[in-house]
């Protein structure tokens, strides 16, 4: 079985160049193949030798998930539905700004951690993306942005705030991680690239000395009574430690900030009591917040803050000296709004979760 160089990171890359004989030099050109170019086909690789590309077509492919449906919303908003095998996708939306354009993407199909305002978390987990899976949500939206003005890419910023919690898929995606960040690869600079996470501690740790990117963490309460309920691995890693383990994170990378986001759920987490205890909750961790108008779905059971609770609770975020932002509702007219993304997801077994949660730990 030939294997998917779209799979691979530089070194691993080199690795399977020095396994055929080749000079690892030929890992950062078949990267920027790859990943500059958009390439799949080694025969149109004009600066590898004949044979090269002879041998190649033998033993390796590159094979980015199949393209099922691509849109575009009104307002700019692009989203790439992929397909990720028995029946499941995932999606990519691209969101454009004026001095940005930011792509979302996936980290697994489905997702096991039932946060209850998240229609992910409601489908069930299906599995990981393998790193072709995560890395070609990229590769498509790439190549059909293709490039700005001069040499400038048109996606500056990767949020992994798709599908799935990418900590509880490390491997993959600290290898994707690592393709995103090579300038062989995407060139997308540290800051540029945000892993959003509820709040798995030990892969938090891991993250930090193997690839420290930008952290988003998912707080949405105050609390840990309130937390329990609405992202329930917080009874594993409760608020006391995951603010620590943000400490720990920050530390690793100096003048960064954890973003807290917190979606704004009607008379559920939105009080100015709530916006009070979250204060005390960060005192000692450098944040912004981003809050979250919760984007409904049928039967959550949630509906979303009224817009005078959000700007109550953010002044009063913002009177203590919090950078805050309210996220503008993107994609409406083509469901492509935070906990909105693909359709159908076959659940495997909600039992997943505590193998995954153990491998992390
Ligand atoms: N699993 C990771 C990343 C994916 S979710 C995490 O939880 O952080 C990305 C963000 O979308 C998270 O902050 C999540 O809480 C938020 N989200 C999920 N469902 C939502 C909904 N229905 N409305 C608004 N935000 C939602
Ligand atoms: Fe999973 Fe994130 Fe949704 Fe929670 S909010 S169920 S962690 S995708």
């Amino acid at each position: 079985m030939p294997v998917n160089l779209l799979d691979f990171n530089l070194v691993q890359l080199s690795d399977f160049f020095a396994g055929i004989g080749e000079k690892p030099f030929r890992a950062k050109q078949l990267l920027r193949w790859m990943h500059h170019s958009g390439e799949g086909d080694f025969a149109c690789m004009s600066d590898l030798s004949k044979t090269l590309r002879e041998k190649l077509s033998t033993t390796a492919m590159v094979e980015p998930p199949r393209l099922l449906r691509e849109q575009q919303g009104e307002d700019g908003t692009r989203k790439w539905l992929l397909e990720v095998g028995e029946g499941n996708g995932v999606e990519a939306v691209f969101i454009p700004e004026e001095t940005r354009g930011t792509l979302c993407i996936s980290s697994q199909v489905g997702c096991a951690l039932e946060c209850t305002f998240c229609s992910t978390g409601r489908q069930g987990f299906n599995r990981n993306l393998s790193v072709a899976e995560i890395i070609g949500q990229l590769w498509w939206a790439n190549k059909a942005l293709g490039r700005a003005s001069g040499d400038e890419r048109v996606i500056s910023n990767v949020v992994m705030m798709g599908m799935g919690e990418p900590l509880l898929n490390f491997d993959n995606v600290a290898t994707a991680l690592d393709i995103m960040l090579d300038d062989h690869g995407y060139g997308l600079s540290r800051r540029r690239v945000t892993v959003s996470t509820s709040g798995i501690i030990p892969a938090m740790d891991r993250l930090r000395s193997r690839c420290p990117v930008a952290l988003a963490v998912s707080l949405h309460a105050p609390n840990d009574a309130l937390r329990d309920v609405l992202v329930p691995i917080n009874k594993k890693y409760p608020l006391v430690d995951l603010m620590a383990a943000c400490r720990r994170y920050i530390e690793a990378a100096p003048r960064d900030f954890v973003t807290f986001e917190y979606v704004m759920l009607d008379g559920v987490n939105d009080s100015i009591a709530h916006a009070r205890q979250l204060l005390d909750l960060v005192r000692d961790v450098p944040c912004k917040f981003n809050l979250i108008p919760f984007n409904p779905f049928p039967h959550s059971g949630y509906l979303r803050s009224r817009p005078d609770a959000i700007r109550a609770f953010r002044d009063v975020l913002m009177q203590a000296g919090l950078v805050v932002t309210t996220r503008r509702t993107r994609g409406d007219d083509i469901d492509a709004a935070c906990g909105q993304l693909a359709g159908e997801v076959q659940d495997k077994t909600r039992r997943t979760l505590r193998r995954l949660v153990e491998v992390a730990s």
